[in-house]
């Protein structure tokens, strides 16, 4: 099917009628978060944010632009491999215990306004968890996604150079999509164009009232989404990264970023492609039961390194290069790929303005005066 102009209130009230449960970008706390939409009037329409190192706050647009923000503190990522779930419950009787495992979660997500960083990063997690964790295979495969390519990087965004963005592109190696939309904002309003990707996105752009898009419409959208990635302000070094941070093991920037870094955690946490998790037991007063957590674990705590005896990565040098050399190094030789897919959130939401892409280029600078 040719594009289409489309209009988001259709398109989310479809996506409700299917039984689907609609999740996308909306205002609460000052932030754009992704939330469960009952219509698309959740959406923030006119909302924008400026991010920076250690900095993030939304300013008003002047337009009525829906998708015109960058990424938020949250990634899909918290739906797909939720922060905290009951793994089983075993409960006394008698002499023994039975042991029961929670239903897998029936639920079907229709993500709205999925970026290509964030397709991208899908895809990682599809990668390392579709295969070994039932409950992630089972939410993975009832979810629809919307995507939207991006005509407004954050200061933060580096998509660009990370090759994951800023469009939505056939063939694009990801996840997948079901449909693409495209904002094309404009002094007399705002356009939203749309492409099926699969026959369901194809099946349910079929629902909806559209409109053939003029091909001028859609070139004038593709050259939007060209000039956002002229606009993002920061790249990574001309170098292959792997070999870069394999012979950065020693280098003296260790000592710098360790001198800043609060061993927090927040960048583990909102990064989109992290995915490690621990597990912590429960019981109640009576002894009578028990239940196991899954929940997510960061590299920046003491005890994820904690192996017989003692922790071995004891010091904030030692994690935040195990953190970076694994992201930006290690990740391909587990996972044929980069862990990291330029979404910006981990500077942004680093309480000591720490910067990722600053951080690969003055190692670069250091292994290369070595
Ligand atoms: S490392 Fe930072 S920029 Fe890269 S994907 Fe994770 S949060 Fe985004
Ligand atoms: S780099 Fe920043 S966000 Fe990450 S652990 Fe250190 S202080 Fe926290």
């Amino acid at each position: 099917m040719a594009v289409q102009r489309i209009s988001l209130g259709p398109l989310v009230d479809a996506l409700l009628a299917h039984g689907y449960r609609v999740v996308g970008p909306t205002v609460r706390d000052g932030a754009i978060v992704l939330s469960e939409l009952d219509s698309a009037d959740a959406l923030p329409y006119g909302w924008g944010v400026d991010t920076g190192p250690g900095r993030y706050r939304l300013r008003e647009r002047g337009d009525r632009a829906a998708f015109g923000h960058a990424a938020g503190p949250q990634s899909w990522k918290r739906f797909l491999h939720p922060p905290r779930r009951p793994l089983w419950t075993a409960d006394r009787e008698g002499a023994g215990f039975t042991v029961t495992e929670p239903d897998e979660d029936p639920v079907r997500y229709a993500f709205l306004g999925v970026r290509a960083c964030d397709l991208r990063a899908i895809g990682v997690l599809d990668r390392v968890l579709g295969n070994v964790d039932r409950g992630y295979a089972a939410r993975r495969a009832g979810t629809f996604v919307v995507a939207v390519s991006c005509t407004e990087p954050a200061g933060t965004c580096f998509c660009a150079a990370t090759g994951t963005g800023p469009a939505i592109t056939a063939g694009h190696d990801t996840a997948g999509h079901d449909l693409a939309l495209t904002e094309l904002v404009e002094p007399d309003g705002v356009t939203y164009l749309a492409e099926a990707a699969t026959p369901a996105g194809a099946d349910l752009l079929a629902t909806l009232p559209t409109r053939p898009a003029p091909a001028e419409l859609v070139e004038r959208a593709g050259a939007a989404v060209a000039a956002a990635a002229d606009r993002m302000g920061r790249s990574l070094p001309e170098a292959d990264l792997r070999d870069l941070l394999a012979g950065a093991r020693n280098a003296a920037r260790w000592d710098d970023v360790a001198g800043r870094c609060l061993s927090c955690g927040n960048c583990t946490m909102v990064c989109p492609t992290c995915f490690c998790t621990t597990v912590e037991d429960t019981t109640d007063l009576t002894g009578e039961h028990a239940q196991r957590w899954l929940r997510w674990d960061s590299c920046f705590d003491l005890d994820f390194s904690y192996l017989h005896g003692g922790a071995v990565r004891t010091s904030t040098r030692s994690r935040y290069r195990q953190w970076l050399s694994h992201k930006l190094g290690a990740w391909h030789d587990q996972f044929g790929e980069s862990g990291c897919v330029g979404c910006g959130r981990c500077i942004a939401w680093c309480p000591a303005g720490i910067d990722i892409t600053e951080e690969i280029t003055a190692l670069a600078a250091d292994v290369k005066g070595s």
